[in-house]
């Protein structure tokens, strides 16, 4: 059998709402409370039992930013709730030379979002998972959730994608990207995995440590010990004993974030394809942590705390807006009258087809100079039209799946970014239900003026992150 008939049937109403945000990650959270926060009666649905999405259940546990510019508003309140728990690690890394960089504890991230989003009043669908968009007379006029309960529909005057894959959008039947043009690959995805009861040697590694690692693990693979290539080309090492890795966790915790994994030639989008991203990145964790265990200093009574509940996925569909921000607007810093949301950060694209290659090769001339340039405060800005589906006038999109090209999205998918791509698509909802206009319709100026006004009544926690240290 090829394909099946699904019978049609009548499908209960769960809820009726002015704005309907489906997923709880970065953007969507943002998205959800600036909708709320406008007045809009707002429900974000999510398919996980917590809010925070990558930044969770990826084990995402870092912010990285070239310049901080690209932190805007909500991202402010949002680390300050996190920190005021306790969940942000060691601040010395804050503000060294051309980067900010410091680490979330996941579990404090639900909390500080749950309490966020309580406040402005946003309500709440966990254990949802949004698959099908109600569309009629060129307008969205909700979703479809799978529940426990069964299938529901839940609608919407306006609704917003933060699935992080533009789920809902294709969906509607938004048209969309994948992959470089040849092929589908997502970047390279990664089996995020935390090391518990880590004890790093005092003042950090020697360097005759990390030759020692190196000698150890070419006798390791030789024997046929491992035989993972995240193993055998040393990332496990660079992951593990790399000064920086360890302080990216809070001084009293002893538990290690690695970033080793790398599959590849991924389509996200197969099902079976990600069932095997899944496995093949589990095997890499294990791998990798037996060999962190017996030879990295500091780690001889540590063990595999967890894998990430889903694996690390950079990017899948980018989605078709009424603007698409280009590799060429990232690589030279565009900026637009519409903007609503900057971007500083790397163009940082993990190989799909590499097991070694650098995502951000540093020392390739142009990138180098690129770099530079971002130290000196530049970004490029992310115009509203890639925020507003093509096709539809009332439905927004936000997050890494924003209308980008590949080279764009690089860049744009960083957290903070998403944080204010969503910022800005739940005021545009809510803008345009006070206005009675569509998002579509919406002035761009009358989203770009209120956003400036949100943003700037927002204390900035830059400056007191970096009294810390
Ligand atoms: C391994 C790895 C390392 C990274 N490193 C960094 C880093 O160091 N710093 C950084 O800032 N960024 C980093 N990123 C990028 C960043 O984490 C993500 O791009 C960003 O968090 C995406 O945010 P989002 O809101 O668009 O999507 P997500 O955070 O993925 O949120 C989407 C949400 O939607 C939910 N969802 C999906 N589909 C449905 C559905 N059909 N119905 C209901 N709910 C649904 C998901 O459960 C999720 O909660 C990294 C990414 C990876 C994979």
């Amino acid at each position: 059998m090829d394909t099946f008939m699904e019978p049609s049937r009548r499908i209960p109403v769960l809820g009726e709402f002015d704005v309907v945000v489906c997923g709880a990650g970065a953007a969507g959270c943002a998205a959800s409370i600036a909708a709320a926060r406008h007045g809009a009666r707002t429900l974000v649905i999510e398919r996980d039992g917590f809010l925070g999405g990558a930044t969770v259940s990826q084990l995402v546990g870092h912010v990285l930013s070239t310049n901080g510019v690209d932190f805007q508003g909500i991202w402010h309140e949002w680390i300050a709730q996190v920190r005021e728990r306790g969940g942000v690690s060691a601040p010395d890394l804050i503000g060294a030379p051309g980067l900010f960089r410091l680490g979330v504890d996941p579990e404090v991230v639900k909390y500080a979002w749950d309490d966020l989003l309580s406040v402005a009043g946003v309500e709440i669908l966990h254990h949802a998972w949004c698959s099908d968009c109600m569309v009629e007379d060129g307008l969205v006029r909700g979703v479809i959730v799978e529940t426990k309960a069964g299938r529901r529909a839940i609608c919407a005057k306006r609704v917003i994608d933060c699935t992080g894959d533009g789920a809902v959008c294709a969906a509607a039947g938004v048209q969309w990207e994948q992959g470089d043009g040849t092929n589908p690959w997502s970047q390279a995805l990664t089996k995020v995995f935390r090391m518990g009861n880590v004890r790093w040697p005092e003042g950090g590694y020697r360097p005759e440590q990390i030759t020692q690692a190196r000698k150890a693990l070419k006798q390791a693979v030789a024997r046929g010990e491992f035989d993972s290539p995240v193993v055998a080309n040393g990332r496990v090492i660079t992951y593990s004993a790399n000064n920086n890795v360890h302080r990216s966790v809070a001084p009293h915790r002893t538990e290690m974030n690695v970033f080793s994994s790398r599959v590849l030639h991924v389509n996200t989008l197969d099902p079976w394809d990600f069932t095997r991203a899944e496995r093949e990145g589990r095997e890499q964790a294990w791998q990798c942590a037996e060999f962190i265990k017996r030879h990295v200093p500091g780690f001889e009574s540590s063990y595999l705390l967890d894998t990430n509940q889903h694996v690390g996925v950079r990017d899948t569909r980018r989605i078709k807006g009424r603007t698409t921000v280009t590799a060429d607007d990232a690589w030279h810093f565009r900026k637009h009258a519409h903007g609503i949301a900057k971007s500083s950060w790397d163009i940082d694209m993990w190989p799909a087809d590499s097991y070694d290659a650098p995502a951000v090769p540093r020392e390739d001339p142009v990138y180098k100079r690129r770099i530079e340039q971002m130290k000196h405060g530049e970004y490029f800005d992310i115009p509203y039209g890639c925020i507003v589906a093509a096709d539809l006038d009332n439905l927004l999109v936000a997050g890494r799946c924003v209308s980008a090209e590949r080279g764009a999205q690089a860049s744009l998918r960083i957290q903070q970014t998403c944080q204010s791509t969503g910022q800005a698509a739940g005021t545009a909802a809510a803008l345009s239900l006070q206005e009675d206009v569509t998002p579509a319709e919406l002035e761009p100026s009358r989203l770009v003026d209120q956003l400036a006004a949100d943003r700037a009544a927002v204390t900035p926690v830059l400056a007191t992150l970096r009294d810390l240290t």
